[in-house]
Order: C-alpha cells, then structure tokens, then sequence
C-alpha cells in the first residue's frame, strides 16, 4: 500500500511540474506576442519597452448599451468601404460612434498628436490647437505634441480636462523640404524617449489645417493611412509616387493602392515607430546618393503603405483641401488644409 502511494505521489509531482512548465512557456509566448522590445541606435544596449496590452484586438462593449440595429444588407453604396486586403475605409455612415466611442472608453486610451509649426507655420497653430480641442477624440485623454523653433510665438489655449500640450524645441531651417522631411526623424525619436508605456495611438498632422467635424475613434487601428483627396478618384498611372527607381521610395508602374497623405497618418505607437524609422531611414540613405524623393516623406510613406499595408483606412473626410470643393460622396469634411500662399510662408 505505501509503496502504491508514494508512486502515485511521484506520478502526482510530475505532471504537476510538467504543467507548470507548460504554463510559464505559454505565458511567455503570450507576453511575446503582445510586447515589442525595440533597441534604440542611440541608447544601445538599453531597450525600450512598449506594451502593446491588447489595446487593438479586443473589442468589449459595456452590457446595456442601446444602439440602432445594424445593418448587413443596407450601407453605403457610393463608396467603397474595404479595401482588397480588408482594411476597413472609413466614411461617414460606415460606424457608430457611440458604440466605438464606449468600446474604447473602456479601454482607457491615451492618444498621441504631433504636429510642427517651424518658421512662418507657427501662424497655423492657433486655430490648429482650438479646432483640435473641439473635434479630435473629444473626451479622449489626448496628448498634443508641437514641435516648433518659435518658442514663445506659441498660442495659449485652453484644453479641455485630460488633454495636455507639449512643446519641444526644434532647429530652423532654409529649405521647406528639409523641415517636412524631419518630421519622421523627430516623431521616430519622440516615440523612443518620451511614450514607453503610457500612450497607446498617434497620429501625425499637418499644422497648416483645421477641424470641421469630428475625428475620433472609427479612425483608430494598427496602422492608420489617410486617402489624398487630390488623386482618389484617379488611375494610379496618375499618382505623383517616386518614379526612379534609385530612390528608396520608389514605386514601379503598376503599383501601388492608392495615394496617401502625408499631412496625416497614425495608429498604434509600435506600428508608427516603425514606419517613421523606416521612412526616416530610406529618406537619408536616399540623401547620401543625392536623392530626394518628389514629395518627401510622403513619397516615403507611400511606399511604405504599399509594401506594409495599412490595417485603416480613413476616406478623404480626414483630410479634405478648402480650395477643393466638396465631392458629393464626401458627406462631411472633418480635417481640411487651409489656403496657403506658399511665397509667404515657405523660407524657399
Ligand atoms: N512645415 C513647417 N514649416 C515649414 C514647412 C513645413 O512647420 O516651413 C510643416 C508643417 O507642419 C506643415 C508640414 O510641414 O503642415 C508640411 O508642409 P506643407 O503643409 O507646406 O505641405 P503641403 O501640405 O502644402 O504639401
Ligand atoms: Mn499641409
């Protein structure tokens, strides 16, 4: 009898210690999947670490919540509203903000905003910062991020409770395409040594611009492009992509999905390092062969959205041009380019 029992007692120990084991390799699959460690160039051995927690795949909505009954055969059916690789493309009509917006209420995010007022830009950034205040992820914790080299030409305005601004210092520059371009540099570093763990989204904005609708939630993903509205009704034979193949921005004839902007994209904090590192990347090795790609970053981040495709897609309501005038399939303009006169504002 106590020798049948101490057999058991070993057989007991085992799978207990054999469960445990496959317990810990399953945790760290897990935690491995969910959490990126990058190595920062500058930083060298440290490491950065950004949890990704499960802020993108997991959609929990609050019990009781009553909302208008969705449809699956009545919907918008002027516009195209996924994309090839389905990626949702968000327009006006498409979601439900109360639902989305009591989904990520939940979830207790922090979004991230960068924009750069350099030079003469500095102009926009008042009504940039109010419109913001009133449209982009209103009752969402928001952290506005301005980059500008004119300190104390930056406006005061008052953000609602939970919305903070940052200033940071920036060099001038000569060249508009220079100050453009180094925004990929700057945001890339940004994420490095400021975010860590508390901000899960950013998004990347044009100061020359202002809010008109709102901008929120629906426009949340993994990696967040934003359509041109200048070439969306166009062939891709037409898109103003870089076009020698030298450059690391290069996209062939027949390529590509659409056109994006550059005066808008976002996402989840890991995804957006990454495409800025990129960009920033192909941008200079670019320059050490004496190449600038036709539009910059832009041209960059199209090439990157080609390869790297984005998980959202946001409709040309998220960044429409006041000078256009409105299409009838855009219902609404949320975010609109203001009219500029470059000679005026540009140092060259
Ligand atoms: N920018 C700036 N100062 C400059 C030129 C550009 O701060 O002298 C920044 C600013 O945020 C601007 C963005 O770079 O919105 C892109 O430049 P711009 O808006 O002139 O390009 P466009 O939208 O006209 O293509
Ligand atoms: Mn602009």
């Amino acid at each position: 009898m106590a020798k049948v029992n101490s057999k058991a007692v070993i057989v007991i120990l085992f799978i207990t210690v054999l469960l445990g084991l496959l317990y810990v390799c399953q945790y760290y699959r897990i935690s491995l999947s969910f959490e990126e460690t990058w190595k920062t160039e500058k930083e060298g051995s440290q490491t950065i670490r950004i949890s990704h927690s499960s802020t993108d795949v997991h959609l929990e909505s609050p019990p009781g919540l009553k909302y208008s009954q969705p449809s699956i055969v009545h919907g918008r059916t002027d516009v195209v509203t996924v994309t090839p690789w389905l990626a949702p493309v968000v327009w006006e009509g498409t979601f439900n903000e109360l639902l989305l917006d009591s989904i990520y209420k939940k979830k207790n995010i922090t979004v991230a905003a960068t924009v750069f007022a350099v030079g003469k830009y500095i102009m926009f950034l008042k009504d940039f910062l109010e419109t913001a205040d009133k449209h982009f992820f209103a009752g969402f914790r928001v952290d506005f991020y301005v980059f500008t080299d004119r300190l104390n030409e930056v406006p005061k305005v008052n953000m609602a409770a939970g919305r903070t601004l940052t200033v940071r210092s920036v060099p001038s520059s000569n060249r508009w395409q220079e100050i453009s371009a180094r925004r990929m540099e700057l945001i890339q570093k940004l994420i490095e040594e400021t975010f860590q763990n508390h901000v899960d989204y950013i998004f990347c904005l044009d100061v020359d611009s202002k809010f008109h609708g709102r901008w929120g939630t629906e426009s949340l993903g993994g990696l967040v492009a934003v359509i041109h509205p200048g070439y969306y009704r166009d062939n891709r034979s037409r898109f103003p992509y870089e076009r020698r193949p030298a450059s690391r921005a290069y996209v062939a004839p027949g390529e590509g999905d659409f056109y994006y902007c550059g005066g808008a994209f976002g996402g989840l904090v890991q995804e957006v390092h990454q495409l800025a590192k990129t960009c920033r990347n192909n941008f200079e090795d670019d320059a050490k062969e004496g190449i600038e790609a036709a539009w910059q970053e832009e041209s960059h981040l199209n090439r990157y959205m080609w390869i790297n495709k984005p998980s959202k897609v946001l409709s040309p309501e998220y960044l429409w041009q006041d000078f256009k005038q409105r299409n009838p399939e855009v219902l609404l303009i949320r975010f609109s380019g203001v009219i500029k006169n470059y000679a005026n504002i540009r140092p060259n």
